[in-house]
């Protein structure tokens, strides 16, 4: 990719993840439910395209998008009696807690590669204002020359504002970036009618279909810069 000078990251479900060992901790001291890690990743994966296909068919409420991400993840962590009190239980504990808070290994250094080599790194995501502080706590902060969160600039993706404002804060054109997500149709979506190139972040293979450009991996993203 000649003349890429920005990589706009997605934060949940690209860079960050759920603190999974804290929901299973809260569903057994507060409910005496005992949920499984096994797999995990993927099921997280599996809930946020059932978020991304209620979205592409016009979703509904952010707070009813978060009660349909859990009702998809929690049965496949084993939660199946007593669903509906485990998701009020996690969605408060949620309000209280940024629970998208930890990293996977390989993402710091794939971060530190693209910041070595020039590039201008940074976050647009649709959050609740917590967004820096997620990327805190999981450690990856300070790879980032920036973070757009849609609560603080009162426009979320897919809506290609968000992306614009991005490329205006990096200062490049949006031929000079890509955006790198999960999700097609909010991610994908949203960056290309912004202009952007966009990168799907598919683990598992869940998006076969996409017409899109894709990696399994974060480190991926350096082999296509090269590559395309
Ligand atoms: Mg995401």
């Amino acid at each position: 990719m000649n003349g890429i000078k920005a990589v706009f990251f997605d934060a949940g479900g690209t860079l960050i993840h759920l603190d999974a060992p804290r929901i299973c901790d809260l569903l057994s001291e507060e409910l005496g439910i005992t949920a499984s890690l096994e797999g995990f990743q993927r099921a997280q994966s599996m809930a946020m395209q059932r978020v991304a296909a209620l979205v592409a068919e016009g979703a509904g409420s952010t707070e009813n998008l978060k009660r349909e991400f859990y009702s998809t993840l929690l049965p496949r962590m084993g939660v199946r009696s007593d669903l509906a009190p485990a998701i009020d239980c996690v969605l408060k504990l949620a309000q209280s807690e940024m629970l998208w808070r930890r990293t996977e290994a390989g993402a710091a250094r794939a971060l530190e590669r693209l910041k070595e080599r020039g590039l201008r790194l940074a976050v647009v995501s649709n959050s609740d204002g917590r967004i820096e502080s997620a990327f805190h706590q999981a450690g990856l902060f300070d790879y980032f020359d920036f973070f757009i969160d849609s609560f603080l600039v009162g426009v979320e993706k897919p809506d290609p504002r968000i992306f614009r404002i991005a490329l205006e804060r990096a200062g490049v054109e949006a031929t000079e970036a890509i955006y790198v997500g999960d999700l097609y149709s909010v991610d994908v979506a949203g960056a290309r009618e912004a202009g952007l190139a966009a990168v799907l972040y598919d683990p598992f293979g869940l998006n076969a279909e996409a017409d899109c450009l894709k990696i399994r991996e974060i480190g991926d993203l350096i082999k296509l810069l090269d590559a395309v």
